[in-house]
């Protein structure tokens, strides 16, 4: 499924930004927003968010595999601690 954003649990901490690993997450008046009609369905950034503001089912593990391949844990992690600065 295409995972539904919750604007009012979202605080704009850009996480999920960072996480999607296609990059159609983006930021508008301060909460995320994505294009969803380009969404690969993979639920990496509802997994990612901190506040749960993004609700995704798992209908299957098929896609999830295949993203967790591409972009292992770690790699994810250091992309979002990056931004803090951290090497
Ligand atoms: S990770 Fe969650 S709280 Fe942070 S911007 Fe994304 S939806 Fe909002
Ligand atoms: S489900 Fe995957 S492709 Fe779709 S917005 Fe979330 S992280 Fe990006």
């Amino acid at each position: 499924m295409i995972p539904e954003i919750d604007v009012m649990k979202c605080n704009g901490c850009m996480i999920c930004v960072r996480a999607c690993p296609v990059g159609i997450i983006g930021m508008f008046a301060k909460k995320a927003v994505m294009l969803r009609d380009l969404c690969e369905e993979c639920g990496i950034c509802a997994f990612s968010c901190p506040e749960v503001a993004i609700y995704y089912e798992l209908e299957d593990t098929k896609s999830l595999n295949t993203y967790t391949a591409a972009f292992p844990t770690a790699k994810r992690l250091d992309a979002i601690l990056g931004q803090k600065g951290e090497k």
